[in-house]
């Protein structure tokens, strides 16, 4: 999903809605049997400041599914997570960048599918190893 900022500039709509699905890439889910069950739902606002950078809002989620970390129970889990950020017109090393004027919305939420990945996947809170009996 791209925002085409210099177009919203012309036609003076600075602010708006978006959503949409995500297909995400395997290799972002790290633990061992596990994968995503869903895209990635993204949604949020956008709002065009004073200087022309861009303001996004919003959020991302997802469920990922598989055998527990632990006791290797089937299991899933949903994870969500907000995002925040901005689009400059000109690189500052800090913030995306617009690239002809145009925001991509994807390099936002492939950060925030790194950022909101879990380590493990349990199926309870404090699900504990299998104890084998010796
Ligand atoms: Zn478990």
């Amino acid at each position: 999903m791209v925002i085409d900022v210099k177009k919203c500039l012309k036609q003076g709509k600075f602010n708006g809605d978006f959503a949409f699905d995500f297909e995400p890439d395997a290799s972002d889910v790290d633990i061992p049997y596990v994968e995503f069950s869903t895209p990635v739902r993204v949604k949020g606002l956008f709002h065009i400041l004073e200087d022309d950078s861009l303001e996004v809002e919003g959020e991302i989620s997802y469920t990922l599914k598989g055998l527990c970390s632990r006791c290797l129970k089937e299991t899933e889990e949903k994870v969500v997570y907000a995002f925040h950020e901005y689009f400059t017109q000109e690189e500052n090393g800090e913030d995306y960048t617009c690239k002809n004027g145009q925001a991509d919305l994807a390099e936002v939420v492939n950060d925030a599918i790194l950022l909101s990945m879990p380590h493990t996947l349990l199926c309870k809170d404090g699900c504990e190893m299998i104890a084998y009996h010796s």
